[in-house]
């Protein structure tokens, strides 16, 4: 694809040249000091380090391609890279006011735009560190509430909610999942009836499979039973927008104002640099919990800093101006130039999906719900099966494909698998197809999947 464009390369280069005319409007909003022209530390050597580090840097996969269709990865949006990095030249620490009045007041901003899009007109919230940092927090506060009573989530519910137990001195039990990945209800039924059940995890798209746990019917057994409900919707959340989302998907989306406390990472689907998780609570009097007396934070203001409703003391300022700036040129809103993005990410997945179930060489578990698209090789054994994954995963890699394995329950699939009934698991692909521009890369990915898999599998099955 020649182009003889100033930026033609597979990085964007040309939005930088926006950085220092934004700079230029930075440092004149400080025109009443006396000017600080002193040269930074051993300023003649950065440029031959920072060469080094585009060298060193070259060691990585393309993460930032389309044809990187592996983990749950996603460039940031220029406008957020370029956010950050504007504001490293104040480097704000959104802990107090006095350090971080106008990224605070971004935080806030960004923070309320998110529970509008849950639906929450009130909430407390605040960004973290990533999504662990965010579920700490919100399972902090439920063990607040209903000291030493267990937490349940699905088998699938991110690995860290086991470790966050630790941590919190709760404990953490797994329910057992249905075929689709889900929260399997009448496991959950019984476990509940055993009681001491403090809270309940609702994982909306599971970080594995995308699978999106039944919240309404979660959200019933929540009044026979009486607990919390908290969705780590850490990856899926913002498909709370999507407008192409099946029955039971959506009417999970649908009713997640109704719970307790929401996580979503915007350094996962939110186009932001990693270090952007967010916390919700729908009762902002659980700020009561954050209470503390530091002598020497906060004076000068009257007003809430967001230190004192984070479990966190600094916090980088950047990663709220960041976000600030992206939602300002992609509003949260359905129907929007993001939501449209997700619906193609969603699309994309469902077009692969179709054309591994229609070829005889792969077996499907289950159709994506979210944008995340799992499969294994038909074999005689789930061990078969796993060697040949492994093999397709790399003659992909040979071409430039880059996708991810998992391991995941053989019971998920089908008898066409021909391993399926066999106990434990088998190592499958996984796709997560959240880039933009997977939808209009899908015939090439495919073109080259077919390909690594003759080589890989042997025989043109189709
Ligand atoms: C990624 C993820 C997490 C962990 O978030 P980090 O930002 O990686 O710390 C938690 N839950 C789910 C469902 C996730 O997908």
């Amino acid at each position: 694809m020649g182009t003889d464009k100033a930026t033609a390369g597979r990085l964007d280069r040309a939005t930088l040249r926006i950085l220092d005319r934004a700079l230029a409007r930075l440092d004149a909003g400080f025109t009443g000091l006396p000017p600080a022209d002193t040269a930074p530390l051993a300023a003649e050597g950065i440029e031959a380090v920072m060469l080094e580090v585009a060298t060193r840097m070259r060691d990585n996969a393309p993460l930032f391609h389309p044809l990187y269709a592996g983990q749950m990865l996603k460039p940031p949006h220029p406008v957020a890279r370029l956010a950050y990095a504007l504001a490293q030249w104040i480097n704000p620490n959104n802990h107090a006011l006095e350090s971080s009045r106008a990224s605070s007041a971004m935080e806030r901003e960004a923070v309320a735009e998110i529970a509008t899009m849950f639906g929450w007109t009130t909430h407390l919230g605040h960004l973290t560190g990533g999504g662990t940092m965010a579920n700490l927090e919100a399972l902090w506060v439920a063990g607040r509430l209903a000291p030493g009573r267990v937490v349940l989530g699905s088998s699938q519910a991110h690995y860290t909610h086991g470790r966050i137990g630790e941590v919190l001195g709760l404990a953490f039990e797994p329910v057992a999942c249905d075929r689709k990945a889900r929260m399997d209800l009448a496991a959950l039924e019984t476990r509940l009836a055993a009681g001491d059940v403090g809270t309940v995890v609702a994982t909306m798209g599971t970080t594995a499979a995308g699978a999106v746990d039944p919240l309404p019917a979660i959200l019933a057994l929540r009044e026979r039973y009486g607990f919390r409900v908290h969705a780590d919707a850490a990856y899926g959340g913002y498909f709370a927008l999507g407008s192409s989302l099946g029955d039971d998907a959506r009417g999970a989306y649908d009713r997640l104002d109704q719970v307790d406390s929401i996580v979503i990472d915007p350094h996962k689907h939110g186009l932001q640099p990693y270090g952007c998780g967010c916390v919700l609570f729908r009762d902002p009097t659980i700020g009561r919990f954050y209470k503390h007396d530091s002598p020497y934070t906060y004076f000068g203001s009257k007003e809430l800093h967001l230190g004192e409703i984070s479990l966190e003391c600094s916090r980088a300022g950047a990663a709220a101006v960041a976000l600030w700036a992206t939602q300002r040129l992609l509003p949260l809103m359905r129907g929007g130039v993001f939501a449209r993005a997700l619906d193609d990410s969603r699309a994309a997945a469902l077009a692969l999906h179709a054309r591994l179930a229609a070829d005889a060489r792969f077996a499907v578990p289950f159709a994506p719900e979210l944008d995340i698209v799992v499969w294994a090789p038909r074999a005689a054994t789930a061990a078969e099966a796993s060697v040949r994954s492994r093999r397709l995963f790399d003659a992909a890699a040979d071409r430039h494909l880059h996708l991810a394995r998992a391991d995941l329950p053989a019971a998920w699939f089908g008898p066409e698998a021909g391993f399926a009934g066999e106990p434990g698991t088998v190592t499958c692909l996984r796709s997560a197809l959240m880039k933009p521009e997977h939808r209009a890369w899908l015939d090439r990915i495919w073109t080259i999947l077919d390909a690594a898999g003759r080589d890989a599998l042997g025989g043109a099955a189709r």
